[in-house]
């Protein structure tokens, strides 16, 4: 990309205010938002960060992830779901920039439509990357056979390929992690059990895995379980964390602008003023803003090393989970004071910032979690813990 980056070009705001419509009907009728898929799709959002000789956008993560604030401020289920779709084509991206092979299939699908779900989350499965409880038993042809439970699998009703990976203990170089991707067949179920508090559109359901295959081109990697320099591990925590920073960070955006609106128009009685005038919602927002304000660059400093394959080395854990952390408790900060600018008012099921406040409480529960973070960190700071 060269040139001012306009995010209107590639999520236009009329495109937006249909899909913040439609945001309040899929939280309250908890469905997916199937129309914002195909909106999204025709506007050629699923292949952002696709390479423009391969058809896409040829969009970078840092401008991908000021899309993905932008799609946030108006449908944070929307964004969050579309995020997981946007993971394994900025891990293909990773991959092409590197010069590593093995994604190119990636890139074609999301030009071409289909739609990717992302695979690893499983029931006490604290390891996320490093371990996996699903078994990779291996084919004769050089693909895999993946049995297990994978959970919080959003775009669950829509997606066409998921992105997953499994522990093959079998082959004779085994215990090997094996990262690939499975169609939707028969081979697998998806459970229609998500009922959340939050984050309702995501669909985020439960997936059982009874031996879907992977073919022998869709299998991307087989490496040692644990922590791993290997590039699948540096592309999913980069562009995991970078995105989700965004969707967090957006949410954030929108509890202050909806503040804002409401500091002017809501009146006090005692002083026959708006609130804006009020010095301790003055300094209410100006707290919302002096937070939110620190996590737009971060991001983007962070997203264009990346893209500009800046290498921080160890220090990069910690600063994508450090990134990761502080949108996510900045974000749920800024909509508890945006709900407290709003009044009683904002308590009111009908009100987007209860929405936002349902919403935003996701964040932490998504690697790398309060705990993990702060271990990277203190790993980082004072050296393993000794054992
Ligand atoms: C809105 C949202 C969307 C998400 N989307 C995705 C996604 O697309 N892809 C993805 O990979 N992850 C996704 N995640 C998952 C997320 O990253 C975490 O993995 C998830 O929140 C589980 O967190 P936890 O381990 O703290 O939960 P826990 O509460 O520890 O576990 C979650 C569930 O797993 C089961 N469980 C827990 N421990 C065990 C055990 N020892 N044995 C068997 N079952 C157990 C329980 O049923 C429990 O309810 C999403 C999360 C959220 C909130």
């Amino acid at each position: 990309m060269s040139g001012v980056f306009d995010p209107a070009v590639f999520l236009p705001d009329d495109l937006l205010e249909r899909i913040r419509e439609r945001a309040p009907i899929h939280d309250r009728e908890n469905t997916f938002p199937q129309q914002d898929l195909d909106e999204l799709r025709a506007a050629g959002y699923l292949s952002i960060l696709v390479p423009a000789e391969r058809g896409g956008a040829g969009l970078g993560l840092a401008e991908a992830a000021i899309l993905q604030q932008r799609l946030a401020t108006a449908a944070p289920a929307t964004a969050l779901a579309i995020n997981m779709h946007l993971v394994w084509t900025g891990v293909a991206k990773v991959f092409s920039d590197r010069g590593v092979p093995g994604l190119e299939f990636v890139q074609d699908g999301a030009v071409a439509g289909e739609v990717f779900a992302f695979g690893i989350s499983e029931g006490g499965n604290d390891l996320v990357l490093f371990g996996s409880d699903t078994d990779a038993a291996p084919l004769q042809d050089g693909g895999y056979a993946f049995t297990g439970t994978k959970i919080f699998t959003s775009l669950a009703p829509v997606w066409t390929r998921l992105g997953l990976h499994g522990l093959d203990t079998t082959s004779d170089d085994a215990p090997k992690l094996v990262f690939a991707f499975v169609e939707r067949t028969d081979a697998v179920t998806t459970s229609d059990d998500w009922d959340t508090l939050g984050m309702r559109g995501t669909q985020s359901r439960t997936t059982r895995l009874a031996g879907a295959q992977a073919a022998p081109e869709h299998v991307v990697r087989r490496i040692d379980p644990g922590p791993n320099p290997d590039p699948i591990v540096f592309g999913i925590f980069s562009v995991f964390e970078i995105l989700l920073a965004s969707v967090y960070t957006g949410i954030a955006r929108r509890a202050l602008d909806v503040a804002v609106q409401t500091a002017a128009t809501r009146r006090s009685k005692k002083t026959g003023a708006t609130y804006s005038q009020d010095p301790d919602i003055r300094w209410r927002i100006a707290d919302m803003a002096l937070a939110y304000d620190a996590l737009p660059p971060q991001i983007a400093a962070l997203a264009r090393d990346v893209d500009e394959r800046v290498d921080h080395g160890a220090r990069w854990f910690t600063q994508l989970s450090g990134v990761k952390h502080r949108a996510i408790t900045m974000a749920k900060h800024v909509v508890d004071q945006a709900m407290l600018v709003a009044g009683g008012g904002s308590y009111f099921s009908s009100n987007e910032l209860s929405r936002l406040y349902r919403d935003v409480l996701a964040g932490a529960f998504h690697p790398s979690d309060p705990e993990s973070a702060h271990a990277t960190a203190a790993s980082a700071w004072l050296g393993p813990l000794d054992s």
